[in-house]
């Protein structure tokens, strides 16, 4: 074998997602492209904002002396300054430029983050419906991810959520808004986890923390804000990238941020900063750091995102689908008509729509749908979708 038993269970694993990759190439050459309705990726569908491309030319027609050079491994003090002063603004404590580490991406950052908290045999908390990829990440670092699902509107179950607490617990990962159902936790809901994370860090007798992964933070709609986990609780570390707020993806570009009130947060610094050299990423790209520094305050267009998901939501709900209304992010969650929602997958591919089915997020039963595509391809696929709710006889067909 040319690669390990684990990485080929993991590849093996993964394939019906690449199944449905391939199933859309496969479409799309019969069908032609504008005829298959691909709602698989996470993969914004907007450009950065007109202020990226303004310091992105600048830069380039007024270079820095040495700016394309190694930096400390946790970033430029000018960027990690702006970060800080938005971070407390928003959570009303002390951040100083010492309290963030420039990742490459949240991606990276989570891995940093899991490497300089684990021991092997730690355990780390996801709650159902999750970004898939925890799992590998924590795994990369010698931890055991510990799946819990979460009520029936995808908030966390305080009681659920308390008795999977044990001494090996090490962190839990939260994401609002979140990736699949679109749900923003609110501050009450942050502050009884961190209540609870306190508890139960005092009776195992080391800090348990809460890794808040906020990717979408700046997308959410109705005027819905939300609120800072540091606000609410003690032992959080903030995860986060421009990938999705900026539109840069490719760019590779986020932070991580430690509470202030964490004790002994300068050594959890000193490991961060450390792992993110160790694990190959050195630092975050310099040319992205120069940038955001400037765009901490800027974001996409979001309204764009709030009318998609109102065209595609309405239709959907018009036919019967049952659906969470999602508050951020920008994807759909609804539940699948069929018990198995890799059969109903399968049954809209026949109808050229392309989803990934909950299980892919350890919730089986549901489907995800990404609108962050184009709103052409949105309103050509609403007829699809009344031929397969009628198909399926569903009531409002
Ligand atoms: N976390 C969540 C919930 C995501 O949806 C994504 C990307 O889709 C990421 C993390 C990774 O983001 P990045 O591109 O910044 O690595």
């Amino acid at each position: 074998m040319v690669i390990s038993d684990k990485i080929a269970s993991s590849l093996g694993n993964g394939s019906f997602i690449r199944k449905m990759f391939e199933e859309g190439d496969r479409l799309r050459k019969i069908h032609g492209p504008e005829n298959v309705f691909d709602f698989t990726l996470g993969n914004p569908s907007v450009e950065p904002p007109e202020k990226f491309k303004e310091l992105l030319k600048e830069f380039a027609l007024n270079p820095i002396p040495g700016m394309h050079r190694y930096m400390s491994n946790a970033g430029y003090p000018e960027t990690r300054a702006a970060v800080a002063e938005v971070l407390a603004e928003q959570s009303g404590l002390p951040f100083e430029a010492k309290h963030i580490v420039m990742t490459v991406g949240a991606g990276g950052g989570l891995n940093v983050a899991l490497k300089t908290i684990l021991n092997p045999g730690d355990e780390v908390i996801a709650l159902s419906p999750y970004f898939v990829e925890y799992g590998f990440y924590v795994d990369n670092h010698g931890g055991v991810l510990k799946v819990v699902p979460t009520n029936e509107e995808f908030l966390p179950d305080l009681n659920v959520l308390s008795s999977a607490i044990n001494y090996r617990t090490r962190a839990i990962i939260i994401n609002s808004p979140n990736n699949p159902t679109g749900v923003v936790y609110s501050a009450e809901v942050l502050a009884s986890l961190g209540k609870l994370v306190e508890e139960k860090s005092q009776q195992f007798g080391r800090p348990i923390f809460v890794l808040s992964d906020e990717p979408y933070a700046k997308i959410v709609y109705d005027g819905v804000k939300v609120p800072s986990v540091f606000a609410q609780i003690s032992n959080a570390i903030l995860v986060t990238s421009h990938s999705k707020d900026l539109a840069l993806p490719g760019e590779r570009i986020g932070y991580l941020a430690v509470s202030p009130k964490i004790n002994k947060g300068d050594l959890l610094v000193d490991g961060l900063v450390f792992c993110n050299r160790t694990l190959g990423f050195v630092n975050a790209p310099a040319l992205m750091q120069r940038l955001v520094t400037g765009l901490q305050r800027e974001s996409v267009n979001i309204q764009e995102y709030q009318e998609k998901r109102d065209v595609l939501y309405n239709h959907l709900t018009s036919l019967g689908f049952e659906i969470n209304k999602p508050q951020g992010a920008f994807y759909l969650f609804p539940k699948s008509p069929l018990n198995d929602d890799i059969e109903f997958s399968q049954k809209a591919a026949k109808y050229n729509i392309l989803l990934v089915p909950g299980g892919g997020f350890g919730t089986p039963g549901y489907f995800r749908l990404s609108y962050c595509i184009e709103m052409d391809t949105i309103k050509r696929s609403l007829p699809a979708w009344t031929e397969l709710a009628k198909e399926l006889g569903m009531k409002k067909a």
